[in-house]
């Protein structure tokens, strides 16, 4: 029997599980709060004068599972270029590849950091291995030390990593360490960057090839299951400008959703998806989560981005997809140009940067005029020698509130409850990045996506809560 389905959020997870309903002749609802379809992997096309297709930053789509790669040019159609990844990090003035390529390392860093770096490699390695020091792999920092020396820790992860989550690493939790460095130690990294790239088990970080839109950038995708749900013929609906505003229950039962801007309106199912914050998830319920609860859910925070686009009069900056910037003196964190990507996505005279700034909804940087945070990146980007005076045609901004979630020391302690009452709630289903507060990419929202859609239109479980638990999938 057909089944009506409101799912809560039209970014990759809820779409890709709306297709997989629809594809099984069930209804589905998709509320987006946003005026468009894509949550984190949106993009947004001008197409005047001049084509250009800017996306939240870099986003490459990579799976080790040729099904789901499949799955994802069968969204795409022949709208697809297969594009070539190089990331480095600039420091000192000077490009290091990432991840780190011992000879390019060890040419470009000051020789008595050189030196530095594996006197102290050595020495931690020899403490470790000798258990003369009890290492703790607690936190960020006691982890990163341990396997690749403090010197080593502080120049490529440490300044880094404090930017980038506004957070000293040895207050975040080494779960973020050790799902995202995929390379256990120094000489570990030495050995896989000596192997073919691409071969079978090779790390997410090391793979070189990618597929991308041609055209549109990375929200090709999302579109692409929006037109999919609304053309099934099962008067499926995707809602944009409509936020999920309560969640009404009778006990642990949810009986309807409340949602819209202006106009509030009222829609039942029966089911429900969620993938949205599951902070939100949990404060939106009505009658409210009793108090205790509510505390915890206000202790697990999420970092912030602003996003601020360059369009640069000048056909190239680099040839990478992204470029990592640790350095302390340096406001933002990562630039990424999307015509490396695709070339279509900016004219052939032209090209864009997108910088990143890090921060949390309502501080500083997050308030900041767009003239201030353009000035900070123009500066930054001058400072170590990737643009010029004067090479900036025009300047955009764009935010995300809920970009990582933050992984202190406690959030296990915070989020473990929330999780159990969220889960408690017999007619709804929780998932994706947000819904799972996991710090995952975007071919894991589709897997979880996909395979709740499954276990929702068969009643066969599919262990979709399973999907990016495992270190395997990180780095
Ligand atoms: C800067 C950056 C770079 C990234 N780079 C990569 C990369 O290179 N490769 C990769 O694989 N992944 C990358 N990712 C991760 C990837 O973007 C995410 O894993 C994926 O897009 C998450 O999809 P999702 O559907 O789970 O969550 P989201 O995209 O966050 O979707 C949740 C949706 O819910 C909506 N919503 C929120 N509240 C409400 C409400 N109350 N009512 C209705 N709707 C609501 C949101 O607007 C959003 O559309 C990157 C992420 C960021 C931030």
């Amino acid at each position: 029997m057909s089944k009506h389905v409101v799912i809560l959020g039209g970014g990759l997870a809820g779409l890709s599980c709306g297709y997989e309903l629809v594809q099984r002749g069930h209804r589905v609802t998709i509320l987006e709060r946003e005026a468009h379809v894509g949550g984190m992997a949106s993009s947004f096309i001008e197409d005047g004068e001049e084509y250009w297709t800017q996306d939240f930053g870099p986003h490459r789509f990579h799976s080790q599972d040729q099904n789901l790669i499949e799955h994802v040019r069968d969204i795409l159609g022949d709208n697809v270029v297969t594009a070539q990844r190089l990331s480095r990090i600039v420091m000192f003035n000077k490009f290091f590849h990432y991840p780190l390529v011992a000879s390019n390392a060890l040419k470009n860093m000051p020789r008595h950091l050189v030196v530095k770096a594996l006197l102290d490699y050595a020495w931690v390695r020899f403490l470790d291995s000798t258990r003369l020091r009890r290492f703790s792999d607690r936190d960020f920092e006691s982890w990163v030390t341990r396997r690749f020396g403090k010197t080593l820790y502080r120049l490529f992860f440490g300044q880094y990593t404090e930017k980038a989550w506004g957070l000293h690493p040895s207050k975040i939790s080494s779960d973020w360490a050790s799902q995202r460095i995929t390379l256990l130690n120094l000489w570990d990294t030495i050995k896989k960057t000596l192997q073919r790239p691409d071969a079978g088990d090779t790390p997410r970080t090391l793979v070189r090839s990618f597929i991308y839109p041609k055209y549109g950038g990375i929200g090709e995708l999302p579109r692409g299951y929006a037109r999919r749900i609304e053309e099934s013929g099962t008067g499926s609906q995707v809602l944009t400008n409509a936020p999920a505003v309560r969640i009404h229950r009778d006990g642990m039962r949810v009986t309807g959703i409340e949602y819209g801007k202006h106009k509030r309106l009222m829609i039942d199912a029966d089911e429900y998806v969620s993938t949205i914050p599951v902070t939100a998830l949990a404060k939106a319920l009505a009658p409210r989560a009793p108090d205790h609860l509510i505390q915890k859910v206000n202790a697990l925070e999420y970092v912030s981005i602003v996003f601020v686009y360059l369009k640069l009069n000048r056909p190239s900056v680099s040839p990478d997809s992204w470029v990592y910037l640790p350095e302390k003196h340096l406001t933002i964190h990562r630039i990424s140009e999307f015509k490396n990507f695709s070339p279509y996505c900016a004219p052939k005279d032209k090209t864009m940067i997108c910088a990143e700034i890090t921060c949390r909804r309502g501080d500083e940087i997050w308030r900041a005029s767009a003239e201030r945070l353009q000035e900070i990146a123009e500066k930054d980007l001058m400072s170590v020698g990737l643009i010029g005076p004067g090479e900036v045609l025009e300047a955009q901004i764009r935010k995300i509130p809920f970009a990582y979630p933050v992984y202190d020391l406690d959030y296990r302690d915070n989020l473990q409850p929330v999780m159990d009452y969220v889960h408690g709630l017999e007619n709804i289903r929780t998932t994706g990045r947000q819904g799972n507060f996991r710090y995952n990419n975007m071919d894991q929202s589709v897997e979880m996506g996909r395979k709740l859609g499954l276990e929702l239109a068969t009643g066969e479980s599919t262990d979709h809560d399973k999907v990016a638990t495992g270190k395997e999938y990180f780095g």
